[in-house]
């Protein structure tokens, strides 16, 4: 069989050491094959096109972006200095960085992140909403929010679709979830913390137990491990040779631990916390630690958290109302979620806003949606940027944020 192809292929020299970054043309004339057409192939070239040109010296060296820590030291100690690539010229330059095969892969691994959480959702009769960015009043209270004027009216960033997420549930949507831009005007300077990030949120009626809750992010991130380890392996593949990291240690039924074992378990390991005051850093980490020793997970859910640190929107626990029905969810000992069963009557909810210091008239309109009739729910809260860094075990949020948005960057 004699195929005759004249097609035009398209070849791009990606990592160019000059800088200069041809798509070449290639004409095929008279390519004539057979069975074995594909191992005996003459290809003639007989023009040739410059489709675009880059300047001939890039602002930074993909090779030299591409580079391991590991390889620099290496370099260093045998006499050789290698460019060293650092983070803000990085993300000055983020078109050319994302070149690197780590970033293809990065990005890549985050696109399926979000495809699971998606696809998990919907078979779970979930339905996808989209809740509005631009908010009248100030959010869910607090200063970490962007202040805008909304035509002559005070308004804000979303700091979250809390509200109205709940406000979905009210009118009946059941389950309910999200993938949108949240927005924190916070003045963290830290690894884990951006002022844009991409939020996955959920929220649902509870039949019975805030444990109900739970259970969906145990499946949906069992889930989700699974396939990135299955599907992406090449992806992480590459992210770990510039950096290297250990696959996450996870279970096949997510530990679940309560704050008071959590701080027993820190007391025992010489960490003194305050039983109903909230974990800092250092202690959520090295509770991360003791949690893999002893159970060997690097996943885990802490629930039953004092009430005194969750939002004022979050259930007190019947049993006990110096605790919640909250939870927070741990990858390497760094929070990726937040979650809890909300109040749904109006008039406990009034209270416990102004218990917080909240200003009631601002929220309104929240408040009212329950006086026609909710059914308990709760919901959980996660950062896309966030759970790629830990699962991928980066340094830096930075590196999982397309282009990211922190107190001293809006650009490009
Ligand atoms: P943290 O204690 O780490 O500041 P938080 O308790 O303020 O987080 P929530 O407001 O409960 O976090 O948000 C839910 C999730 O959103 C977090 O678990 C995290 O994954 C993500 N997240 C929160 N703040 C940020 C931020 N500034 N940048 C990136 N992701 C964030």
């Amino acid at each position: 069989m004699a195929l005759f192809l004249s097609p035009l292929l398209l070849l791009r020299a990606p990592h160019s050491r000059s800088g200069l970054f041809f798509f070449v043309w290639f004409f095929l004339f008279e390519l004539l094959m057979f069975v074995n057409c594909f191992l005996q192939v003459e290809i003639q070239v007989s023009k040739l096109y410059c489709v675009d040109k880059a300047m001939p010296t890039l602002p930074i060296n993909i090779e030299d972006a591409s580079r391991s820590e590991k390889e620099i030291e290496e370099a260093l100690e045998a006499g050789e200095q290698l460019v060293r690539v650092n983070q803000d010229t990085r993300l000055n330059y983020r078109v050319l960085d994302f070149r690197t095969s780590a970033n293809q892969g990065i990005f890549r691994i985050q696109c399926q992140v979000c495809n699971i959480f998606r696809q998990f959702l919907l078979s779970e009769d979930f339905v996808e909403i989209h809740t509005p960015k631009l908010i009248a009043g100030s959010s869910e209270g607090g200063s970490a929010v962007f202040k805008l004027d909304y035509k002559g009216q005070a308004a804000c960033l979303a700091q979250s679709p809390q509200l109205h997420k709940q406000m979905a549930i009210c009118g009946d949507f059941g389950r309910v979830f999200e993938i949108g831009p949240v927005f924190r005007a916070e003045d963290s300077y830290t690894h884990r913390h951006l002022c844009e990030f991409t939020g996955l949120d959920v929220e649902m009626e509870i039949k019975q137990h805030y444990t109900e809750v739970m259970d969906v992010v145990d499946h949906l991130f069992v889930t989700m491990f699974d396939h990135l380890n299955k599907k992406c392996s090449k992806y992480l593949e590459a992210v770990g040779r510039q950096y290297p990291f250990e696959p996450l240690k996870y279970l096949p039924k997510t530990l679940r631990l309560k704050f008071e074992e959590g701080v027993q378990m820190l007391k025992e390991a010489g960490v003194e916390i305050d039983p109903y005051g909230d974990l800092n850093t250092e202690s959520e980490r090295k509770l991360g630690q003791l949690v893999l020793e002893k159970y060997g997970t690097e996943f885990y859910i802490l629930h039953r958290y004092p009430l005194a640190v969750r939002p004022f929107y979050t259930m007190p626990c019947y049993d006990d109302p110096k605790y919640s029905n909250s939870f927070d969810v741990f990858i390497r000992g760094e929070e990726i979620i937040s979650g809890a069963q909300r109040v749904h009557v109006p008039e406990f909810l009034v209270e416990r806003a102004q218990a917080c210091g909240i200003d009631v008239s601002t929220i309104s309109t929240y408040i009212d949606s329950f006086r026609y009739g909710a059914p308990p729910h709760g919901g959980f809260g996660a950062g896309l940027e966030r759970v790629v860094m830990l699962f991928c075990g980066l340094n830096n949020i930075r590196k999982t944020s397309l282009f990211p948005r922190d107190p001293l960057r809006i650009a490009p």
